[in-house]
């Protein structure tokens, strides 16, 4: 499962990825309302954790807004003891399920697994552009029949332009998105990873699927004019 946790406490945030890590799953963390929706409207997630008292904006905005955009990853809230009313607001505003905390992390979990099995939305099974084909759920990318194995980096890159395929995209928004806001990463990093990326998606082939839009950033097309 990949999972987001969207909790402003960060010892308990830690803690639950670190007990999913246990378990082999994956998470993401986020510490407010905004980076959580935007994270969780960038990357494919099969469930979604949320606390309802966050800053910026709080549980209840971040689920409704999610189902007005028409995500329909499923959401476990997490809410204090005794606010039922949270709760009941929390279903109507389009979450799955909810916990009241403090919780065991068994049940954590099985709440977990329940709601991502019902599992709402048919996703995009795979992303194709060219012969190039990427698979949001096992995380698999193929250039015809050859797999492109790639760092956890390259691949959220690739994502990234994938998803915005013919457009231009630039280098700042990639660099936010790739490495997140908090992050202090310069232009010549992107520029490598763009490198090392291509070194293994456009190798040796006659159609270049990544280009440079000087002073720009870069596009992803099908089509190898400049
Ligand atoms: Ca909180």
């Amino acid at each position: 499962m990949r999972v987001l946790i969207v909790e402003d406490e960060k010892r308990m945030a830690e803690l639950l990825k670190k007990g999913l890590e246990e378990e082999n799953h994956s998470a993401t963390l986020a510490y407010d309302g905004p980076t959580g929706l935007e994270m969780a409207e960038l990357y494919e997630f099969d469930a979604i954790v949320l606390d309802i008292m966050l800053p910026g904006m709080d549980g209840f905005d971040v689920a409704r807004r999610l189902r007005r955009n028409r995500n329909q990853t499923p959401i476990l809230i997490l809410t204090a003891r005794d606010a039922v009313p949270d709760v009941v607001k929390g279903l109507d505003v389009g979450a799955d399920d909810y916990l009241t905390k403090p919780f065991a992390f068994d049940e954590f979990l099985a709440r977990l697994r329940s709601v991502s099995r019902r599992g709402s939305t048919p996703r995009p099974t795979r992303l194709q552009v060219a012969d190039l084909t990427l698979d949001p759920a096992t995380h698999q990318v193929f250039r015809g029949n050859q797999e492109i194995h790639l760092t956890p980096t390259e691949y959220r890159l690739l994502d990234f332009l994938i998803r915005r395929t013919g457009r231009v995209v630039p280098r700042n928004t990639i660099i936010e998105a790739v490495w997140g806001f908090d992050q202090e990463v310069e232009e010549n990093t992107l520029d490598a990873f763009v490198r090392l990326l291509r070194s293994k998606v456009d190798r040796d082939v006659k159609h270049k699927l990544i280009h440079t839009v000087r002073g720009v950033g870069y596009t992803l097309r099908p089509n190898s004019k400049p």
